[in-house]
Formats: C-alpha cells, sequence, structure tokens
C-alpha cells in the first residue's frame, strides 16, 4: 500500500478528531502536531510541513464551518484539502503522438517506467515505442529491449555505439511512425557535468513534449536538490515517483515535486509493467487517509474490460461461454494484483479481508482452467452445458485433472454466468459493477 506509515499515522491524527467531544483549539493543536510528527518521520521536509500545519491550524481555527457540515467534518475536509494542495495537481498528459524524455538518477526506475508508460500508451491504442540512450550501464539495451519485446512495443537501440547523442538522432528518425517515442536515458547525479551535457544534447535534439524525471519514492531529503539541478537544466515537465508500493517513507519525493514548482504525472506501485497508475491528488490522498478511492479503480477496470477481447456488453446480454468466462478472468488478472486493486476501495467495504492467498489462488486457477479447457472441444466451451458426468471424465483424462476440478470450472461458470446476469441494467463499467461483480465472482 501507498506510504503505508504515513498514511496509518495521519489515520491516527484524524483520528482524534473524529473522537474528540468537542473541537477547540487543544484538539486542532494536537491534531496538528501529529500531522506534523508524521510527515516529518515520512521525510516530509519541515519547511513543507510548516506550511502545511500553519494552513490547516489557520483554516481550522478561523473558518466557519459551512452549512449543513458540522465543526468536525469541517476540520477534517480542510486537512483532506490542504494535503491534497501539497502534492498539487497532476501533470496532464495528453492522449495523443508525443516525444518524451526521461531522466533521473541510476536506479531510479527510468527503464521500467519507460516501459510502463509505453504500455499506458499502447492500452490507450497508441503505438508507442522506446529508444534506449542508455550506453553506460551494462546491459541496459537488454534490459529494455526484453522489456519491449515482451510487451510487444517498438524499440530502437545501438548496442555497442556509446555516443548516446547519435542513437536518440537516429532513432527519432526510425521510429518517427510511432506515435509515442520514449527516450530512455542513463542515471545521472546533477553533479556530473558530462552527463548532464549529454542530457542537454539529446535535448536539444527535438522538441520534447515531456521530459519527466524518475524520483525513487525511497530517495529522502536530496530529491530536493536533485531535482532543482536536472529542473535547471532542461526544465522538467513532470515527475514520475517509483516504488510507491515499498516501505518507502515517499516525502523526500513529494516535497521536491513541491519544492521546485512541477507536478507529478505518474506514481510507480510495483515492477511489472502495468504496476503504475496516473497520478490523480484527490485519489492519492483518500487512499492515504483511508478515505478509498474507487476512481483509480473504476479508471483501470475500464481500460481491461472494455478491451475489444472482452466485450463485457455481448456477455451480458447473452451467451457466457467458457471462452468469455476465461477472457473476464483474464482481464481482472491484468488489472494487477487483487491486493493492490482492493486497496483502492473504501475502508470497511471489500478490501478489508484480501490476503495474498486468495490473490494467489486467482492466478493459480486460471493457469489451472486453462488446462481444463484446452481439453473441450470447441463446441463443448462454447455450451458448457453438453458437458455431462461422462464428458467431465474425460476432459479430466485429458488434461491431467480431477474430476472434481473440471466440476468446480464448471461450477465457477454458472456462477460467474448468474454474475453477469446481475450486472444487467447498470452500464457496464461502472463503480457499482465492478464491487458486485467481485463480490459475486467470490472475490470479496
Ligand atoms: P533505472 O536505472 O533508472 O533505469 O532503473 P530501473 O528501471 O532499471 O529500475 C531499478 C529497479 O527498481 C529495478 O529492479 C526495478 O524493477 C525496480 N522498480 C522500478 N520501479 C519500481 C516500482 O514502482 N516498484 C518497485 N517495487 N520496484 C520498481
Ligand atoms: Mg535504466
Amino acid at each position: 500500500m501507498v506510504l503505508d506509515n504515513l498514511g496509518t499515522s495521519l489515520k491516527d491524527a484524524l483520528k482524534k478528531i473524529a473522537n474528540s467531544g468537542k473541537i477547540d483549539k487543544e484538539v486542532i493543536d494536537e491534531v496538528v502536531k501529529d500531522i506534523q510528527r508524521a510527515m516529518i518521520q515520512a521525510d516530509v521536509n519541515v519547511r513543507l510541513v510548516m506550511k502545511l500545519s500553519s494552513q490547516i491550524k489557520n483554516r481550522a481555527l478561523t473558518e466557519a464551518p459551512p452549512a449543513g457540515m458540522n465543526s468536525k467534518e469541517h476540520v477534517l475536509r480542510i486537512v483532506y484539502t490542504e494535503l491534497v494542495n501539497i502534492v498539487g495537481k497532476a501533470t496532464p498528459v495528453a492522449l495523443q503522438s508525443q516525444t518524451i524524455m526521461m531522466v533521473g538518477l541510476q536506479g531510479s526506475g527510468k527503464t521500467t517506467t519507460s516501459a510502463k508508460i509505453a504500455r499506458y500508451f499502447a492500452r490507450k491504442g497508441l503505438k508507442p515505442a522506446v529508444i534506449c540512450a542508455d550506453t553506460y550501464r551494462p546491459g541496459a539495451y537488454d534490459q529494455l529491449k526484453q522489456l519491449c519485446d515482451k510487451l510487444g512495443v517498438g524499440f530502437y537501440g545501438e548496442a555497442g555505439n556509446k555516443d548516446a547523442v547519435a542513437i536518440v538522432r537516429n532513432g527519432l528518425k526510425e521510429m518517427a511512425k510511432y506515435d509515442i517515442k520514449i527516450v530512455d536515458t542513463a542515471g545521472r547525479h546533477a553533479l556530473e557535468t558530462d552527463l548532464i551535457q549529454e542530457m542537454k544534447d539529446i535535448y536539444g535534439l527535438t522538441k520534447f513534449d515531456h521530459k519527466l524525471l524518475v524520483l525513487d519514492a525511497a530517495i529522502g531529503q536530496q530529491a530536493s536538490e536533485q531535482a532543482k539541478a536536472f529542473n535547471d537544466a532542461i526544465g522538467i515537465t513532470g515527475v514520475v515517483i517509483t516504488k510507491l508500493d515499498g516501505t518507502a517513507k515517499g516525502g523526500g519525493a513529494l516535497s521536491a515535486v513541491s519544492d521546485t514548482n512541477t507536478s507529478i504525472a505518474f506514481i510507480g506501485v510495483g515492477e511489472t509493467p502495468d504496476d503504475m497508475e496516473r497520478f490523480d491528488p484527490d485519489g492519492f490522498i483518500s487512499r492515504l487517509l483511508g478515505m478509498g478511492d474507487l476512481k483509480a479503480l473504476v479508471e483501470r477496470a475500464n481500460e481491461v474490460l472494455l478491451k475489444d477481447d472482452v466485450n463485457v456488453e455481448k456477455m451480458m446480454q447473452g451467451k457466457f461461454t467458457l471462452n468469455d468466462m476465461y477472457d473476464q478472468l483474464e482481464a481482472i488478472n491484468k488489472m494487477g494484483p487483487l491486493k493492490q486493486i482492493m486497496s483502492m476501495l473504501p475502508l470497511g467495504g471489500l478490501g478489508g479481508n484480501i490476503t495474498d492467498d486468495m490473490y494467489k489462488m486467482t492466478q493459480d486457477k486460471l493457469k489451472g482452467y486453462k488446462v481444463i479447457m484446452d481439453s473441450m472441444t470447441a463446441a463443448e466451451r462454447d455450451d458448457p452445458k453438453l458437458i455431462g458426468s461422462s464428458r467431465i471424465v474425460r476432459v479430466a483424462h485429458g488434461s491431467g485433472k480431477s474430476a472434481d476440478e473440471v466440476r468446480e470450472l464448471l461450477k465457477y461458470h454458472k456462477m460467474m454466468q448468474k454474475a453477469m446476469k446481475g450486472m444487467k441494467g447498470g452500464g457496464p463499467g461502472g463503480k457499482m459493477n465492478m464491487q458486485k461483480m467481485m463480490k459475486q465472482m467470490g472475490m470479496k
């Protein structure tokens, strides 16, 4: 979960408001102190913490609650909106042809993020390619090429060539037919003048629509200094904070964004190409405070479920074959670890009791189902009612699974079919549908 510790201590601070008899200066002072402590422990820089806390204090003590809102709700809302202000607006990233340059320290996650961003655009129907401009790190070419091949996105690199500027120049030409060109550069420290010059030279090759600074959530207080140096050199248009899934404190990176007056474009929340989200200030703070965030979930769900190969409309309207079921399960799987999705749901909703085991069960199940389905005829997959007890034995035999496992698959299908019917009525992709669907599929 994103910034676990900060979230927990902020939640505790807010609980004090909720549990207090009445809101007075004493309570506000105490809560503000708790918030300060939580932020400083999370590496948020002191200047920013002070700005935030005086803002909260001022408003809480002087503003009257608007009509219809009690004083507790009012103070909670002030804390929430001030936190949202601190993280700022998200960097706009248009869904159109563009050229993007990735910069940052070594190991911050540039290469992984380049692939994730390529994947992000590919999912939106655009054609991305990544250009490997890291001529320093051994294996950089192979790492990126493998990632791109796996994702089926374009790749340009010149193994053996040490001239990063020339590679990018060639790459931009070679990859001209791609919608999105992402340049993955070598990591550098703000003090390495040669490398900074190389970065400027690459920057000078074309008009980059975005120059994204990749910051590791664990970077701590030196984040601001680094961000300033990169900003001075090429003028960054946005930040990607990576590894927010770890136990990292993250406050250093958040402070850097505020200090350089930039904004966050994406956040990385895991190692796989799907573990990245568009930054959404409201959603981010809601999640941090445990208020839940269905927005990110729904966006992600829509993306996956509305792909051509998963025709939700069709499935809800009529026949729901085993192939449909498989596509559906696969789609849910592609959304990323269930656990992560669940953490986006409101507290007390479905999020509470998902365990790693349950997620793994679904992954394993999917694999098993595939094997079983491969032993069925096309007609059987299309109409599983054809599969009576003798066919169950045959399929079990053919797939090397037990008859019980085949029966379980058929039962699961029936259950999902019912769930699909139940979803009729609401439009596809709506938040209630997702919740309902997961619940009905036993993923609650
Ligand atoms: P680069 O040197 O800046 O290109 O960094 P890489 O992309 O090679 O990433 C360095 C390491 O961080 C790799 O092991 C990545 O798998 C890992 N990594 C990158 N982004 C994330 C993230 O969002 N979460 C986690 N857990 N690991 C990440
Ligand atoms: Mg790299």
